[in-house]
């Protein structure tokens, strides 16, 4: 990647991708765009594109402008919203996938395309999910992705375009709010903990989901993307994790540095169920042995880091 285009970029992910690629690459070779205008804030840091990805002519434009060579593409709706609104996150996730995959195939460009756990479902194995198996998932969020894991490596069969993707587990962060996931508890739980000392789970105890830390989730789009594409056997959607837990076990960590912390539930039936169908924990290995793949933060670091990362964000004082 030398010049990259990001999609989606104000979102949980590309707000701290787009940073990390501009340190690396430079600022004036990361080109961040999004549905919204940005905020005064954000203006100087680099370049900015309005660009509604179902816009598949303006999005060879930005490419050609800016003479792009590889394109990150992470707008989407994502899981608990797509269940409200399931044809337009057929319309988004699907329309803005094929614009992009014409546009890297028109104009030579390499592209990321992120899966999800919830390309799993009820039938698939939930305990150590291997990286092939069953996937016949229950949610529209979870179709679009299996559809779009098919339509990535199709491209890269049928007409060499250089596809990639990795398989999200929940996304743990303090940058930019999550954006409408069934994990999102694990992110919310954070900022209630050090604002309040308390949290509401939407989802029940017991329930275990993998999850990740947003530097173990930068770092591994940017190593997929730099692998050596003489060693990738996959390509699409490596299965990546670094930890899974239920709800009770977050609190528990969190407990260690907020002794006085205290989660109830009520649970959400909608993000219940989603949740009830994807795995427990997922195997990472093909991911290690194919380009490195390898996660730094477990719940512990995660959490020490989130406390203190948010106690300076939402100026609260430190209690550990
Ligand atoms: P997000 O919801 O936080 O951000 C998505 C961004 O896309 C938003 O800024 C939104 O304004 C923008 N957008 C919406 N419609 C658009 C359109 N038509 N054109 C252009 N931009 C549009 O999402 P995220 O968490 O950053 O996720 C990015 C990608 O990673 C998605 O494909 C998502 O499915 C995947 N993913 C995320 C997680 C996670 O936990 N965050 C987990 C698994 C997979």
């Amino acid at each position: 990647m030398k010049r990259i285009l990001v999609t989606g970029a104000l979102g949980q992910i590309g707000s701290e991708l787009v940073q990390q690629l501009r340190n690396t690459y430079g600022a004036d070779n990361v080109v961040a765009s999004d549905i919204r205008a940005k905020s005064g804030q954000e203006a100087q840091i680099g370049p900015f594109e309005v660009l509604d990805v179902t816009d598949g002519k303006r999005m060879a434009q930005v490419v050609k402008q800016y003479n792009a060579d590889a394109i990150i593409h992470l707008a989407a709706l994502l899981s608990s919203t797509a269940e409200t609104k399931p044809q337009l996150a057929w319309n988004l996730n699907m329309g803005g996938l094929v614009n992009a995959l014409e546009v890297s195939r028109e104009l030579g460009c390499q592209l990321f395309s992120p899966s999800s756990i919830a390309a799993f479902g009820p039938d698939t194995p939930r305990i150590f999910t291997p990286q092939d198996t069953i996937q016949r998932p229950t949610s529209m969020y979870g179709v679009t992705k299996v559809a779009g894991e098919l339509l990535c490596d199709y491209y890269y069969q049928k007409f060499g375009v250089d596809t990639r993707g990795l398989r999200f587990p929940g996304l743990i962060s303090y940058v930019a709010p999550p954006g409408g996931g069934t994990t999102d508890y694990a992110v919310e739980i954070y900022y209630e903990a050090v604002r309040n000392g308390r949290y509401t789970s939407y989802i029940a105890p017991g329930t275990f989901m993998d999850m990740m830390y947003m530097p173990d989730a930068l770092d591994a789009v940017v190593n997929l993307m730099e692998a050596d594409a003489s060693r990738l056997k996959h390509r699409n959607a490596f299965n990546i994790s670094a930890m899974s837990f239920a709800p009770e076990q977050i609190a528990h960590a969190i407990q260690q540095h907020i002794p006085d912390f205290r989660m109830d539930y009520e649970v959400d039936p909608v993000r219940q169920s989603i949740a009830d169908s994807w795995p427990d924990s997922i195997d990472s290995s093909q991911a290690a042995e194919e380009w490195g793949f390898k996660a730094k933060y477990d719940l512990e670091r995660t959490t020490k880091d989130m406390l203190s990362k948010l106690r300076s964000k939402l100026h609260v004082g430190q209690q550990s």
